[in-house]
């Protein structure tokens, strides 16, 4: 199973940490051991000052296949779910300014927070809203129809490189408004499906 993941896919969250708009999507991946799920708290780790929270929506790959064309790419989801890439900023700072790889910042244990998935069915599948509230007050908002690729646009590039396998995981970017977390902090996810506000993840600092 793999995790991949996408950076900068929002306009507005490329332009708060001062990155320019990718014009092909920025991929990156974590292990599976960056797996986080059933509310697990995050153990805050030692090697970083500057742990910052991104949610994320998640897909869920439900076939195999390797360069997907473009008007097949949605067949091969049908579920979603919340995710936080959690991320040691200051690490993945020193990695950008020596052009090193960012997994020492992305990869670390419990830095893939992961949701129950739902279905595709229950959302409204190109403009889906979700939220992350960080000691009850929304630190975070966001529509899908707001990324700079869509779900099938980054299943198309990401396949011409990586076969798609079904159970992988693809984390589509962050929208504005990332921000550090402390001991003691409580995050919560929330997806916004037609009929309600779902209450999908919540991850406590420990
Ligand atoms: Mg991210």
């Amino acid at each position: 199973m793999k995790i991949i993941c996408i950076g900068r896919n929002y306009v507005d969250h490329a332009k708060e940490l001062n990155n320019p708009v990718p014009k092909e999507p920025l991929v990156f991946m974590k292990p599976p051991s960056a797996l986080l799920v059933n509310n697990k708290p995050l153990y805050f780790p030692e090697f970083t000052k500057d742990l910052h929270y991104e949610l994320e929506v998640v897909v869920k790959i439900a076939k195999n296949g390797r360069h997907v064309q473009k008007e097949f790419a949605g067949d091969y989801i049908d579920e979603v779910a919340l995710g936080i890439d959690f991320t040691a900023r200051d690490i993945q700072e020193k990695c950008k300014q020596k052009g090193h790889p960012w997994e020492i910042a992305k990869g670390f244990d419990g830095s893939a927070v992961l949701s129950p998935f739902v279905s595709l069915e229950k959302v409204n599948r190109n403009a889906i809203e979700f939220e992350l509230k960080k000691n009850g007050e929304r630190v975070q908002f966001g529509n899908t129809s707001d990324m700079i690729f869509s779900f099938e646009a980054i299943i198309v590039y990401v396949s011409q490189f990586f076969k798609l396998q079904m159970g992988d995981l693809i984390y589509t970017g962050t929208p504005e408004g990332v921000g550090p977390v402390q001991i003691g902090d409580r995050l919560e996810g929330f997806l916004y499906t037609q009929d309600k506000v779902e209450h999908l993840l919540t991850c406590e600092i420990k």
